[in-house]
């Protein structure tokens, strides 16, 4: 949906069809994060101390491509051995040393973090990404393909849930053991029965979606589309928050950035082949090697009108992401078909802002109206303010003298606050992180769409 505080512009909201995939990044939460969600829901069992059993067992470290050595680079001690493979970044780039040599030589809030995911997310170091040491690793590769065979699982793909049905109460609380599927808007809808329980995993945007057209929502605005409400669900599709990015580009006196792998398609053809063949090169890469995540300066003004928003001390408020070196095109503006860039992608990460999915109608194959509602809380884009300002802080330290040569585009010349706003405004589109539309809440709360054990079994107002 157009978004009010950012001149009313829309942008793409990414959703795959693939088992498995995204662009690689592998993140923990902090011991904040899990922490707060335990403080959240009143039970502990969300907490770090509970979960990292559970976490070490999604996971391993493993070498990266080039097989070079990670000393001081990862700590192992902090992984585990689970199915999902994670490793460092097997093919260098000109920045990697650039990132690590500032935050080591400034230190304080561009301070060195030997491991994102020990705990302390909050520093500058190595990206860790779900890749096979050259070949990606994914929630469908690590659980799935090794099961795929068995008789008791069918994946169905290239087909839609387009409702849940109501097959009874349990206590008093409806139950939905009934899913219809159908393949298209003219295709035929199929029940299937479940004999136990059906788990609804449809993700950020699909989860909401389901449980309105299934009647569970806002009862209101169901009736309004015709929807018989089953249970009056305020908060189904509410609570959206998202990292909002903005692209930063700068022209490079280096003419081994990866701008030419985008402009010549043999250059490209060649990388691929490579990769395919011998597992190196450019193409084992995610798209970035280094990453920094920062508090707000504790003394920022930004506290004297608006309360922390992050989970904690151990979590940051914004992200800096170097993107390898060349122009990434994330948002409206191409590639130029000249010339050697830098892309600094700089994020909120704690959100304050919160916006909404809901359905546009009784058709589950009409797209729901999704609103971010990026920067409605001005938070958000004062901390990109000053994430902007860090950004271009960090690449003027020693280790990149004689390499940015300039801001590029319509990020030349914003140098006060209010243009830095209105350029955000202008730029800003979203990292795809969009969370929370089925939000937990503690048992018995007036608030939420699940409790902690991801049920709704308390507190519900039939509409039978
Ligand atoms: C382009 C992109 C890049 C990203 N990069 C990263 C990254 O590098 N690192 C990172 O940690 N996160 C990344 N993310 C975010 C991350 O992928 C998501 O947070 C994560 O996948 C959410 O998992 P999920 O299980 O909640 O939902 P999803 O992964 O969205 O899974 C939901 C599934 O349900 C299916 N579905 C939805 N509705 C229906 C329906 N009605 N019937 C049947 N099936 C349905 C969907 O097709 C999908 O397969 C990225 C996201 C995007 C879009």
């Amino acid at each position: 949906m157009p978004q009010e505080n950012m001149f009313n512009r829309t942008f793409h909201y990414a959703r795959g069809h693939v088992l498995g995939g995204n662009l690689l990044t592998w993140n923990r939460g902090s011991n904040d994060v899990w922490d707060n969600w335990a403080n959240l829901t009143e039970d502990q069992g969300w907490s770090w101390a509970s979960i990292e059993k559970y976490y070490l067992r999604t996971s391993r470290l493993v070498a990266p491509a080039d097989h070079h050595n990670t000393s001081g680079q990862v700590n192992p001690a902090v992984h585990g051995n689970g199915p999902v493979q994670v490793s460092l970044a097997g093919f260098p780039s000109e920045l990697d040393a650039r990132v690590i040599n500032t935050s080591t030589q400034v230190g304080g809030r561009f301070r060195f973090n030997e491991d994102i995911n020990a705990g302390d997310s909050v520093g500058f170091g190595f990206l860790q990404a779900s890749i096979a040491t050259d070949r990606r690793s994914s929630a469908a590769t690590a659980y799935l393909k090794p099961v795929e065979t068995r008789s008791n699982l069918d994946i169905i793909i290239h087909t839609q849930a387009t409702r849940l049905i109501q097959t009874g109460y349990r206590k008093g609380t409806p139950e939905f053991k009934m899913v219809e599927i159908s393949n298209g808007p003219k295709s035929p809808r199929f029940l299937v029965r479940a004999k136990f329980e059906v788990i609804l995993a449809t993700g950020v945007v699909g989860t909401p979606q389901l449980l309105q057209l299934s009647g569970i929502g806002p009862k209101k605005a169901l009736h309004a589309l015709g929807i018989h409400s089953i249970v009056d669900l305020a908060d189904v599709g509410q609570r959206l928050a998202d990292h909002p990015l903005l692209p930063n580009y700068f022209t490079v006196h280096s003419n081994a950035t990866f701008d030419i792998v985008l402009r010549d398609q043999s250059v490209f053809g060649a990388l691929l082949e490579q990769w395919n063949t011998t597992g190196t090169g450019l193409f084992v890469n995610s798209p970035s090697n280094t990453l920094g995540f920062l508090r707000l300066p504790p003394d920022s003004t930004i506290f004297e009108n608006h309360t922390d928003p992050s989970s904690g001390p151990l979590s940051a408020h914004t992200e800096i992401l170097f993107v390898q070196d060349g122009f990434a095109q994330f948002g409206d503006i191409p590639q130029p078909p000249t010339g050697n860039f830098l892309t600094l992608l700089t994020a909120v990460v704690s959100p304050a802002s919160k916006g909404s999915i809901f359905i546009a109608s009784a058709d589950p194959f009409e797209k729901p109206l999704i609103n971010p509602a990026i920067y409605s809380d001005k938070f958000d884009l004062l901390a990109m303010v000053q994430v902007m300002k860090d950004s271009q802080e960090f690449i003027q330290s020693p280790a990149w003298t004689g390499f940015v040569s300039a801001t590029f585009g319509a990020l030349s010349g914003v140098t006060t606050d209010e243009a830095m706003m209105n350029h955000a405004r202008n730029f800003t589109v979203t990292v795809n992180h969009p969370v929370g539309t089925a939000s937990m809440s503690p048992k018995n709360a007036k608030w939420g769409v699940v409790d902690s054990d991801l049920l709704k079994s308390r507190n519900v107002t039939l509409n039978p």
